[in-house]
């Protein structure tokens, strides 16, 4: 019998025992019924059964004792009926019923208990769990047991299951998972700690050194409440122990909290070390209640990260409970001989193993395999997303040799080696007759625009019209002043082909733009005057439509998700594609990440640049960085300050920008203006703090890393980076790249947060080399491919466990994934329903949508 109804059969024994006094289950029947209802719909009982449960018991304290006997019998008969053939009565088949399973009697005592103290705990905590007696409760509580996978599944768990249907995921709890983005089952199976705290593994308080991140364990000595700052606030003082030593911790303005406290109490504290009065101490560490069963049974324990008004303690236990019922049921949708040639652990045992380990060995296990989903998964949709590509026609511009001689040639320089070979990879692309698709990768200052305006040109022979989409103002301004500026000073000359490109066939769209300006555009681009428009997501919001769009360039690609590109590429009939970046990828990352694109690489900058001189100073040669700096300020230059900001989030790192600022304008550089560029600045904010810089109203940035890359500033010659040794060093190579844009020689100057780290490895080998490939080949060795596969802003966002993901990983599954896609591209074959379902989940139904 399905456990939910065998529970339901324990307490309607029990009530028609107790004359149908509505204490079977403590607080009325209708105390059973959320949790019920998760488990009956886990178990596949029909909805229709499970409302008639519902309906009744819900009124079932409104109604007689006779009518109530009634109701639970009618009730039984309904479901011995639908789930068992003929009916039976509950009053006297308790025994007789088919298949009475070992693990559905009553647990022990102990769990008992265990359920009891936790129901205590949880009055303190956010939700109410009612106290239920006469029937077993489900062991939420426990890591969930193998023995639960070896029943036979032949149905897919409905993943797309509202959270409410777990027990104490009332309508308020679901609101505040909704924050965290937590809507159905799925999203909590996948909802992944963010680290595990390992009960054995805790360090000892004598051990403790000022200034590191821990987790402690000890028991309270002491709990004190003091009143601070003239009775305003409360402070809350406790000493615990682990037998190694004491130690003081104190909670700010958190009195509630010496209400849970008593001495002889377990916690277990994280946070950071602190130091007060020469003593070492904890202010406002995060803290929970000793988990005794987890120090009994599962050491390793998730911590998840969280909202306010969500305990750790409380959402552990909800997907603990998702976890134990669901899991299992998850249908792996990895064809098995992958699963064993790839030695992968299979996919409902991942999803246990991933929240609750047994040990370090199956948690790695089972990051494998999820990190190994993410990637084959990415990588299937890419292919799909290519071959759709393929398929499609477009129009054929068959311009000979000569003519892109010709139209090099007129440009003020000589193309470079690596920009002749993607010119002629865009020849051949124009030549097709199938869209281009095509991502146009190479450093800042590398020329990528020129390429860019090549094809305009070849496009506009043929009445072609192009559109270039950048992702601020700013940037398309700059595109805007130097594509005209190539058009007007070189490609049109001496041209008397109607077809040629004017000055004023190019025109600037911007969000800004006046409506009677971008009135005069939009006619232009419908009646075809217009050749070529330049601008930002104004292109695509404005109801902007084209006689004839070619060609759609996009600068800076990881800026724009897939809707955009798309949105762009609609308005004409399959047009050629071009994307440009600057963020050079490592080449082994780059099939997998962009493997719907064709790549044309720029790995060689124009001759006779000035390279950027790069050092690695420590914090104590900051008052010298100062001094050169006012130098060339005074020369007129400028200068950059970055600060990092780790996570978008992170408020203490806008405001080291912040403080920081204040104090090199009060105190350092008080002759000069200082802009300040942060994340929490709306877009326009920054917009116009950049503009400004640009125009040498500020003669210093400071900023964090939200910095704009590409816009030109060439009066910039110097760029500190603080904290250095925090970022990548693509990432610094970015930043770097901010400077050098002019004529002068310029300067790169970092400074990591300690002495120590001027040694580090990868900052050195910023100073040795300034190939973006090479650093990017030495980021990935160092740091993984996490950060790059994030740079992938496509339909596929759902790389939660990339940074853990290795390269061989990578290889093994984009080599997977192309087997599978060779024999079934459409997913269309039986046994790849479950992973066509996880494909869609990751990818959405998007047909054709290229990165
Ligand atoms: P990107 O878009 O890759 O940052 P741009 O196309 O804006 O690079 O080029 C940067 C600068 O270098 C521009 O002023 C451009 O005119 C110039 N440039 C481009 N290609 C060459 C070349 N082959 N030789 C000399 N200068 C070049
Ligand atoms: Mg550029």
């Amino acid at each position: 019998m399905k456990k939910s109804i065998e529970k339901l059969q324990k307490i309607f024994k029990l009530e028609s025992e107790r004359e149908y006094d509505n204490h079977a289950v403590l607080g009325g029947l209708v105390r059973i019924l959320d949790h019920w209802e998760a488990e009956a719909r886990a178990e596949y009982i029909s909805e229709d059964l499970i409302k008639a449960v519902s309906n009744r018991i819900r009124d079932y304290s409104q109604l007689s004792p006779k009518s109530r006997a009634e109701a639970l019998d009618g009730l039984w008969r309904r479901i011995v009926q639908e789930e068992h053939g003929p009916p039976i009565s509950f009053e006297y088949e308790e025994s007789k019923q088919a298949d009475p399973k070992p693990e559905s009697l009553p647990k022990s005592r102990d769990t008992d208990q265990a359920i009891d103290q936790n129901a205590v705990e949880k009055t303190e905590n956010h939700y109410q769990e009612p106290e239920i007696i006469a029937f077993e409760r489900p062991d939420i509580h426990k890591p969930p047991i193998t023995s639960i996978k070896s029943e036979k599944i032949d149905e897919t768990a409905d993943l797309k299951t509202p959270v409410s249907v777990l027990h104490g995921v009332g309508p308020r709890n679901s609101q505040t998972l909704e924050k965290i983005g937590i809507h159905v089952i799925r999203d909590l199976l996948y909802y992944f700690p963010r680290r595990y705290d390992d009960y054995s593994k805790f360090k000892q308080i004598n051990r403790l050194t000022y200034g590191e991140e821990v987790t402690i364990i000890g028991t309270i000595q002491n709990v004190s409440v003091r009143t601070v700052r003239g009775g305003q606030n409360k402070l809350v003082e406790v000493v615990i122990s682990d037998g190694s030593a004491d130690l003081r911790i104190t909670w700010f303005n958190q009195p509630w909290i010496a209400r849970r406290f008593h001495k002889g109490f377990q916690i277990v504290v994280s946070g950071k070390v602190d130091q007060y009065l020469g003593r070492l101490t904890m202010s406002n560490p995060e803290w929970e209640p000793v988990d005794k069963e987890h120090l009994n049974t599962a050491r390793i324990v998730p911590v998840y990260p969280l909202t306010s008004q969500i305990t750790q303690r409380w959402l552990r236990r909800v997907i603990n409970q998702a976890v134990t019922l669901w899991a299992p049921k998850v249908i792996d949708y990895l064809p098995q001989r992958i699963i064993s040639s790839e030695g992968l652990m299979n996919l409902p045992d991942a999803l246990v193993q991933i929240h609750f380990p047994d040990s370090e060995d199956s948690l790695k296990r089972a990051r494998y395999r999820i990190a190994f989903d993410e990637i084959f998964i990415l990588q299937l949709g890419v292919l799909h997303q290519k071959m759709s590509w393929q398929e499609r026609t477009a129009i054929t511009f068959n311009l000979d040799k000569h003519w892109w001689e010709s139209q090099s040639a007129r440009l003020p320089f000589t193309l470079t080696n690596a920009q002749k070979a993607a010119v002629y990879d865009i020849k051949n692309d124009l030549e097709s007759g199938h869209p281009m698709n095509r991502l146009l990768q190479g450093d800042v200052g590398s020329g990528k625009t020129v390429i860019a305006a090549l094809a305009i040109s070849a496009v506009s022979q043929f009445n072609g019209q192009s559109a270039l989409m950048a992702p601020t103002s700013i940037l398309a301004e700059q595109h805007y002043n130097h594509i005209q500026g190539l058009f007007q000073k070189h490609l049109s000359i001496g041209h008397n082909s109607p077809a040629q490109i004017e000055a004023q066939d190019i025109r600037l769209l911007l969000g800004s733009t006046p409506e009677s300006e971008k009135e005069g555009i939009r006619t232009g681009l419908s009646n075809g005057s217009v050749k070529l428009v330049i601008g930002t997501h104004a292109l695509i919001e404005d109801p902007v439509d084209f006689a004839n769009l070619q060609l759609v360039v996009i600068d800076e690609q990881h800026r724009f998700g897939v809707e955009q590109r798309a949105a762009l590429r609609s308005k004409g009939t399959n047009p050629h594609l071009m994307v440009l970046t600057a963020t050079p990828i490592p080449r082994s990352l780059a099939l997998t990440i962009y493997g719907d694109l064709d790549l044309s690489i720029i790995d060689e900058l124009p001759p006779g640049r000035k390279k950027i001189e790069t050092y690695v100073l420590t914090p104590y040669d900051r008052e010298r960085v100062y001094a050169f700096i006012r130098k060339e300020l005074e020369k007129g230059n400028q200068t950059f300050i970055i600060y990092p900001l780790v996570e978008e989030s992170d408020k203490s790192e806008s405001k080291a920008a912040v403080e920081e600022h204040l104090r090199l304008q009060q105190e350092v550089f008080q002759d000069f203006k200082i802009g300040l560029l942060h994340g929490r600045l709306k877009p326009t904010e920054k917009e116009s703090v950049m503009a400004d810089f640009r125009n040498g109203e500020y003669q210093i940035l400071v900023s964090t890393s939200v910095v704009e890359v590409g816009v030109d500033i060439p009066r910039a010659t110097v760029i500190v980076i603080e904290c250095a040794h925090r970022f990548g060093l693509s990432q610094l190579h970015q930043f770097r790249g901010r400077v050098g844009r002019g004529t002068e020689k310029s300067y790169c100057i970092l400074i990591p947060e300690s002495t120590e780290d001027v040694e580090n490895e990868r900052l050195k080998i910023m100073a040795e080399t300034d190939d973006g490939f090479v650093l990017a080949e030495r980021d990935l060795e160092l740091r993984g491919p996490g950060q790059f596969l994030g740079t992938r802003q496509s339909g596929y966002s759902d790389l939660k466990l990339a940074n853990l993901t290795d390269i061989k990983l990578i290889y093994n599954a984009r080599k997977r994934a192309q087997i599978v896609f060779d024999e079934d591209p459409e997913l269309k074959s039986p046994q790849n329903q479950g992973l066509a379902e996880a494909y869609r989940h990751a990818w959405g139904d998007s047909k054709g949508d290229i990165s």
